[in-house]
């Protein structure tokens, strides 16, 4: 399974000797020792901020690692997930030569990555459940598909795509499936990490951004097999988390009773919002969510957009979007704004 994984990276990233830091050739064992720092070209006056933050952020990991379950080894974080997505691109994939896989509609950033990097899109269409069409997926990839990506929870959708589908699709995958589980904690499954060990090739990605309440720090988290953190370790720039970032992480981290209630809350008025929503004679859908967030599709989505505006609030147009014709996405908000919403949609 390791050459598996070696023989889908690009040919020059193999073979790429990477950038050493001064922390990489000069790691203290313990931080009691009393170390003169002259290696790195910091400036020596105290600011809290004066020296390099830890290239390989163990002490993140290692706390994330308790919390999810999964070694330290097995995790590469990121500035936010979408520095992995991009990582995972430029690693694997050859511009002009190789794709990548994106069932439509899902997040708009794995299109913008794969472009930005001269890597073909395949774009597949969920079913107009949003649910994956696990044969029109088959036959849309080829030996250059390198990376196939899952939504679960589907952005803008809000469903958890089958798994049970994603587990047959795992072996046959020419390459690596990375699955974005950015909403996970507010689903009622726990998602794949506990199969991460099962499938070489299976990537997750979570984040802090959400469930988390953290999204303007900027941390993603990369759930992946030895081989693949390794690549990504090897490619990204050697201090891509600073250390505000990494100290705020670390402590809210202890507060896992707090996201714990959040999430439970956030569930509740979600439920809460739907109900209220499916009266309105203006809502016609509202689509399953297993989410922070609910689409629905409108009589009038633009026109509705356009006056929540006029009242101060912002929906997220999907209308233009494949299979969200006439659909607004709402994330959910506190009581007082959802109630807030309501009372706006009713006055239309
Ligand atoms: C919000 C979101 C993210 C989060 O990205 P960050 O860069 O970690 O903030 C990732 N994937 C999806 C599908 C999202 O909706």
């Amino acid at each position: 399974m390791v050459s598996k994984i070696n023989s889908l990276v690009r040919k020059n990233i193999d073979k790429l000797k990477p950038y050493s830091s001064a922390r990489d050739e000069f790691n203290a064992p313990s931080k009691k020792d009393a170390l003169i720092y002259l290696d790195a070209n910091e400036n020596p006056f105290e600011s809290n901020y004066n020296r390099y933050p830890d290239p390989h952020q163990q002490l993140l990991k290692k706390r994330i690692s308790e919390i999810r379950g999964i070694t330290s080894e097995q995790i590469f974080l990121g500035n936010g997930s979408d520095e992995a997505i991009d990582l995972l691109i430029r690693a694997f994939c050859e511009p002009g030569v190789d794709n990548v896989i994106i069932p439509q509609p899902t997040y708009g950033m794995y299109s913008v990555c794969a472009g930005i990097n001269d890597v073909e899109v395949r774009l597949v269409s969920l079913t107009s459940e949003f649910e994956i069409d696990s044969k029109s997926l088959e036959q849309s990839w080829n030996d250059h598909s390198k990376i196939l990506f899952l939504c679960s929870p589907n952005n803008p959708s809000g469903n958890l795509l089958n798994k049970e589908a994603i587990k047959s699709l795992l072996p046959k995958f020419p390459g690596l499936v990375v699955i974005d589980e950015a909403y996970i904690d507010f689903a009622k499954d726990k998602g794949f990490t506990p199969l991460l060990n099962e499938f070489s090739n299976l990537v997750i990605l979570q984040t802090l951004s959400k469930a988390w309440g953290l999204a303007g720090i900027r941390l993603g988290m990369c759930f992946a097999s030895l081989e693949v953190i390794a690549v990504l370790n090897k490619i990204k720039p050697p201090y891509n988390i600073n250390s505000m970032t990494q100290s705020v992480a670390l402590q809210h981290l202890k507060k896992q009773a707090q996201k714990n209630e959040w999430v439970k809350t956030i569930i509740a008025e979600r439920e809460k919002l739907k109900k209220e929503l499916v009266r309105l004679a203006i809502v016609e859908k509202i689509f399953p969510s297993d989410a922070n967030f609910l689409l629905v599709k409108m009589n009038d989505a633009k026109k509705i957009y356009a006056q929540l505006i006029c009242d101060g609030i912002i929906l997220r147009d999907r209308s233009n979007v494949a299979l969200c014709e006439q659909c607004l996405r709402i994330t959910v908000g506190t009581t007082t704004e959802n109630k807030q919403l309501l009372e706006a949609l009713k006055r239309l």
